[in-house]
């Protein structure tokens, strides 16, 4: 069955082919480590894991390669502001390496719970100067790069196109004044390769052109080249990505070896909360650990990023976020009713589920088509050990760890409870042996809203986090 991913660059959906045999060589933006990665970050890594399985479930082996951005990576995508790892040093008053290594494995942590298989290699842009000097010298022997009092700066005027992965139209931003022109630049879009650090910057690296320090774009352009090669098969980023970061990495690797790095660009779109925007000053920017303190699984926030296609925008709120939580609890129940089940299925019915989770998942990865797929098998009035197995088998791609479900049914039902929510299920006990069922009932409520659900039967009452 062939294999279809959109590109951005070519704005259509392609048949996918490796360039080289059958590994498929792959690189992603990661993040920049100043700080917690978010929810949001986490779509575009849950998104990246995703492409990962779903091509080796298409029988092709993976060479797949993430940055860490440790330096050069400025408040604005574009060259201005402060280097975000500096700023993050200074304000929690540590050296620069101390803070990347402490998000590093905060991060790496995360992407363990999320179920998110670790790219093949990891490139950090503190161990790749060397590299990304080597790559600067080439720009300006190639003639595509100049030398000002404060940056090596690229030449974008030099290439036959710019942009080639957006659509933005550079002379009505620079007409609306977008921009800030310096006037050592050759044209206003030019943008810095490796910056020169003024007196007091921390992260600077000896080179020609004195104590400096690699710009953002260069890092992956280099790495990339490093590890994959002047060509490689895909390039995965956010949105955010596209006009800057990426337009930016094909314009240097255009200067260094006269084309396009990758063949294939995706991009994810965002996570917004509550219907809108994330920031930190609305107060709307949750961690793993946050949403997982209101009840909600990094597993079922990963179920929660199939609700939706990557090139949509997915709206994240506690409430959506809560019943995805139910979701998954159910699948797992129904999963482990297969695995207990003993009637017989017909090949030609199992076939036919496989056929059609795998048309899903090669049609640019429509997860929330298979995700519909994986509910049907679950919801089968047959229970059956062959639909479990089928399970598993999808799971291969949705990663949601279903081969333990009775451990994390387990969990569920032997978590320590909080003092607080012990004394409001003693006195809904009370309540019930008075036969005062209101008081039994308004308890229930106030339980329900601090996340737990009693349910009352012959034996006596179990709690459950919701
Ligand atoms: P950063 O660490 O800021 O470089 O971002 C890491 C990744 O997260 C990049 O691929 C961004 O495109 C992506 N990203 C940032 N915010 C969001 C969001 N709200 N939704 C989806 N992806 C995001
Ligand atoms: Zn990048």
């Amino acid at each position: 069955m062939s294999l279809y991913l959109y590109n951005t660059l070519t704005r259509k959906k392609e048949e996918f082919k490796p360039l080289e045999g059958n590994e498929v060589r792959i690189y992603s933006c990661g993040p920049t480590v100043y700080s917690f990665a978010h929810i949001g970050n986490f779509r575009a890594y849950v998104f990246m894991d995703t492409l990962r399985r779903v091509l080796k479930k298409n029988g092709y082996t993976i060479k797949h390669v993430m940055n860490i951005t440790d330096v050069g990576h400025l408040e604005s995508d574009a060259d201005e502001g402060e280097d975000k790892m500096i700023k993050a040093a200074k304000k929690e008053n540590k050296d620069p390496y101390e803070i990347a290594a402490y998000y590093t494995d905060i991060f790496f942590k995360d992407m363990v719970k999320l179920n998110i298989e670790r790219p093949e290699i990891i490139a950090k842009a503190t161990e790749h100067i060397k590299e990304m000097l080597e790559f600067v010298k080439k720009l300006i022997e190639n003639g595509y790069a100049y030398e000002t009092s404060k940056a090596i700066y690229f030449d974008i005027s030099k290439l036959d196109k710019y942009p080639v992965l957006s659509n933005r139209n550079l002379e009505e931003q620079i007409a609306g004044a977008r921009v800030e022109v310096d006037p050592e630049k050759r044209n206003p879009y030019d943008f810095a390769v490796w910056i020169k650090a003024p007196e007091n910057h921390i992260m600077k690296w000896d080179s020609p052109w004195g104590l400096s320090y690699p710009g953002w774009h260069l890092e992956c352009s280099a790495m990339s080249r490093k590890y994959l090669g002047e060509y490689f098969d895909i390039h995965t980023g956010g949105v955010d990505h596209i006009p800057t970061h990426h337009e930016n990495e094909i314009a240097q690797s255009k200067g260094y070896s006269g084309h396009i790095p990758a063949k294939t660009w995706m991009h994810v779109e965002f996570l917004q909360v509550d219907g809108g925007k994330m920031g930190k000053s609305l107060g709307n920017v949750y961690t793993l650990d946050e949403i997982k303190e209101k009840g909600i699984e990094p597993l079922a926030y990963r179920l929660f990023n199939f609700s939706a296609h990557y090139r949509t925008k997915l709206n994240f709120t506690f409430e959506i976020a809560l019943s995805t939580q139910k979701a998954l609890n159910r699948l797992r129940e129904g999963y482990l009713t297969h695995v207990n089940g003993n009637e017989n299925v017909e090949e030609e019915i199992i076939k036919e589920y496989k056929n059609r989770f795998m048309e899903a998942i090669n049609d640019d990865l429509n997860m929330p088509l298979a995700v519909g797929v994986m509910w049907e098998v679950v919801r089968n009035s047959k229970k059956s050990k062959q639909f479990a197995e089928l399970l598993l088998d999808f799971d291969e791609v949705l990663g949601l760890d279903l081969v333990n479900s009775e451990k994390y049914i387990e969990d569920q039902t032997n978590i320590e409870l909080p003092d607080e929510i012990l004394e409001l299920v003693e006195n809904r006990k009370k309540a019930r042996e008075e036969k005062n069922w209101s008081e039994s009932d308004r308890i229930r409520d106030i339980l329900k809203e601090k996340g737990y659900q009693v349910k009352d039967s012959k034996d006596g009452m179990t709690i459950e986090k919701i």
